[in-house]
């Protein structure tokens, strides 16, 4: 780092929190901070959008860091931090050997380790899914498999992806003309999705009845006592009966030498980011000991961290401590379901809605992160709308951006209609009645 007088940040981490950071402290701070981003990886991926991928349903986006990096001024390195010296302030980290660096402010967002919660199953990850779901649509095309069981493990911080890869499962077995295929969802949540609220959960429940996917809600698989490589749920011990099964992968805490953490390895922090017992320290997103791990939150984390950040170098505000507010798109495999829900109390059921609940409607709402990813990929005219009063990602569409939602409403209208006469040839086909007739 340089040796000029601003008020040095170190941002570990490249991903949702660590560029949220960045871009709310350049904003917060201007010229005051000196920002280095370490990062291992020379990309951030938009990974909520690979369950897209094995369906044709989108991709997840990749943008250079060093293109973010030159663009918002941040000196870039490429290196994993590996070691933190607290009362020293500095970080260790991987680049050119091991490279240490100062800092008058570090936050830590180097996310979590995935780790496969059942050998015997199928583990989604991101990376993993394209040979993955290969296999697997091809076996269902080919009419080799009609048993598809989709694990949420116990202590899972995200469920959702479990429920989009379930429901464009179905849908494209439906799609391929296996109908007598079968998906199961096993969770241990009360009710899928659940901490969505009652509105979410009911909502999700209609989409995958019309997918025809069953979901057992408060069961737990664990390995069977006897032969080896077989599940049983609990409780009950019932055998589960899948031809293949796939479950989503555990978290674990990243275990940074030098900063104290929960026995899985996540940060210890209070609710403005700032690491316990130790000056100058700040954590956010999946790294951290809070338990849903999302990226929403992750950059709502960020948020909380910068202006505490800000405020210690100088800056004239009054940090605002992380008050968790839960946004979640999902693809349902005919559209898209909006999931809001206030976690820090007041929210009543939660909203559900076919049409965008923030804008710019991305998969991950990050104040800062959002509109900027938006304006690089130029998927919206987001810089060409007039800016509202009041933050991005809190925006009421109707009120705020008029047009945007009748765009919306209009697409979504489509939508419903085409989900319907799908509906309505699915049931047919299976030989369902219905005791209303679908909406045109
Ligand atoms: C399949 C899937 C679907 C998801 N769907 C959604 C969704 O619909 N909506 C939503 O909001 N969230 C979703 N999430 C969750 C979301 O992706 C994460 O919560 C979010 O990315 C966490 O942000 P983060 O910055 O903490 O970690 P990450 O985004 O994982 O970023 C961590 C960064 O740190 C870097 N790093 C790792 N180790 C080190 C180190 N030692 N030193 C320096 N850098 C390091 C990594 O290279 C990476 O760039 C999904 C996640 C998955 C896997």
């Amino acid at each position: 780092m340089t040796g000029s007088s601003a008020f040095r940040v170190l941002v570990a981490g490249g991903g949702v929190a660590g560029l949220e950071a960045v871009l709310a402290l350049r904003d917060l701070a201007g010229d005051r901070v000196e920002m280095t981003l370490v990062s291992p990886d020379p990309d951030f991926v938009y990974r909520p959008m690979a369950v897209a991928e094995p369906f044709a349903r989108g991709h997840a986006a990749r943008h250079r860091l060093c293109d973010i990096a030159r663009e918002v001024g941040v000196e870039l390195v490429r290196g994993a931090l590996t070691e933190v010296d607290g009362p020293g302030r500095i970080a260790v980290t991987t680049a050119d050997g091991p490279l240490s660096l100062s800092y008058d402010a570090l936050l830590v967002a180097v996310g979590a380790r995935s780790e496969p919660a059942y050998p015997q199953a199928l583990t989604w990850t991101p990376q993993r899914d394209p040979e993955l779901f290969g296999g697997l649509l091809r076996d269902l095309d080919e009419g080799y498999v009609k048993r598809v069981a989709f694990i949420v493990p116990p202590g899972v911080a995200w469920a959702l992806p479990a429920y989009e890869l379930a429901l464009m499962t179905a849908w494209q077995a439906w799609g391929m003309g296996h109908a007598d295929v079968e998906v199961t969802v096993y969770t241990p949540e009360d009710a899928p999705l659940g901490l969505f609220g009652a509105g979410a959960a009911a909502a999700l429940r209609h989409d995958l009845e019309e997918a025809g996917v069953h979901v057992e809600t408060g069961v737990y698989v664990a390995d069977a006592p006897g032969p080896p490589n077989r599940l049983v749920l609990h409780p009950g011990e019932r055998p589960l009966e899948a031809q293949r099964i796939v479950a989503l992968p555990r978290a674990a805490g990243p275990n940074l030498a030098g900063l104290p953490a929960d026995p899985r390895g996540f940060v210890l922090t209070d609710r403005h980011g700032k690491v316990a017992d130790l000056e100058g320290i700040w954590a956010a997103g999946d790294a951290i000991a809070f338990p849903i791990k999302q990226g929403g939150l992750a950059a709502q984390q960020a948020d909380a961290a910068a202006e505490a950040i800000a405020a210690a170098a100088g800056v004239d505000i009054e940090p605002r401590p992380f008050r968790p507010v839960l946004r979640g798109m999902m693809l349902t495999g005919r559209g898209s379901q909006w999931m809001r829900y206030d976690a820090a109390g007041g929210a009543g059921e939660g909203t559900a809605s076919r049409r965008a609940l923030w804008w710019p409607p991305t998969k991950i709402a990050g104040r800062y992160l959002s509109p900027y990813l938006a304006a690089l990929d130029g998927t919206q005219a987001v810089d060409e709308a007039a800016r509202p009063d009041g933050e991005p990602v809190e925006l009421d569409l109707e009120r705020d951006l008029p047009s945007a939602a009748d765009a919306l409403r209009q697409a979504s209208l489509r939508g419903e209609a085409s989900r319907a006469r799908f509906a309505q040839r699915r049931a047919a086909a299976r030989g369902e009645t219905r005791t209303q007739p679908p909406a045109p």
